[in-house]
């Protein structure tokens, strides 16, 4: 899986043509899209367009939380794949755990099922807590491949990327630029970016990079397409690493997972 992929959130399923076809042409090869962005269809329609092989794309869907379950989950992913227009994804993950419904263990079974039979190479889920992620693993076959959350600078999800990794899973960091609001304008960010020659946000992509997140910056303009994946060529060091670590202050913009239903 590349350790930098693109998001497709709130993204118009004409619109998710376009940007897809925008990123894959910028060079990016993993595309995070969802059952509820309601843009499968346009976001496979561009991977299958993109003249690249369908191996060289990675590509993640969700299901969403009102068909968790297992016959509910198996029937949600064929829908999936029928709007992707494809035969498998490359990852396949539980949306958020909705603990009030309790339907996550049974909904993991029909993703391990899924994955053995290999429609899914890899199987995940998201939004899931210390909580959720142990009654998840005392239950299940597969261990999740990774753990997609909420995750920027001002929400560092330190002990939450430690529980994953505890756990053997990867972290995968959703809004990674917080959305854009507020957090790119941050003198600090701003201030390393110019020793760089960089922007705020291609610092907070390599921040993300360098602790080992993967991550999935959306956007719908192609100079920002480009401007993201534009992170490879410089290094922060230490010193940057901690200023950044240390502008977390809980600021939380989606959903509790503990509350979400
Ligand atoms: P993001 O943090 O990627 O921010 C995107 C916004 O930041 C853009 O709409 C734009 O306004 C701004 N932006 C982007 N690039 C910029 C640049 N170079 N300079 C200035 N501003 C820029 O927000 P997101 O879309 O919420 O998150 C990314 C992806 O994560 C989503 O598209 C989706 O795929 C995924 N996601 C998953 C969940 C989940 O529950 N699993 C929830 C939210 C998002």
């Amino acid at each position: 899986m590349p350790q930098l992929g693109f998001g497709v959130w709130q993204v118009a399923d004409d619109e998710a043509h376009a940007s897809v076809s925008a990123a894959l042409e910028a060079g990016y090869r993993s595309i995070d899209t969802a059952k509820v962005y309601d843009n499968e269809r346009g976001t496979g329609r561009a991977i299958a367009e993109s003249g690249l092989a369908r191996e060289d794309v990675f590509l993640t869907t969700k299901l969403w939380n009102n068909e968790q379950g297992y016959d509910e989950a198996l029937r949600a992913f064929d829908a999936s794949l029928e709007r992707l227009g494809t035969d498998y994804v490359d990852l396949y993950l539980i949306h958020w755990p909705v603990p009030e419904q309790d339907k996550y263990v049974d909904s993991w079974r029909a993703l391990e099922r899924i994955y053995a039979d290999g429609r899914a190479k890899a199987i995940g889920v998201s939004n899931f807590t210390e909580q959720t992620l142990d009654k998840l693993l005392q239950e299940a076959g597969v261990v999740p491949v990774l753990n997609q959350i909420e995750l920027h600078p001002h929400f560092n999800q330190a002990a939450m990327r430690k529980a994953n990794a505890e756990r053997k899973l990867l972290t995968e960091a959703w809004s990674p630029l917080g959305q854009g609001k507020g957090l790119l304008d941050d003198q600090v960010l701003q201030g390393i970016g110019a020793k760089y020659g960089k922007s705020a946000a291609q610092v907070v992509l390599r921040w993300h990079l360098q602790i080992g997140n993967v991550v999935i910056p959306k956007s719908v303009t192609p100079s920002r397409i480009k401007e993201n994946i534009d992170v490879f060529g410089f290094e922060l060091d230490a010193e940057d690493i901690d200023r950044i670590n240390a502008l977390d202050n809980g600021g939380r913009i989606g959903p509790d997972p503990a509350e979400m239903n």
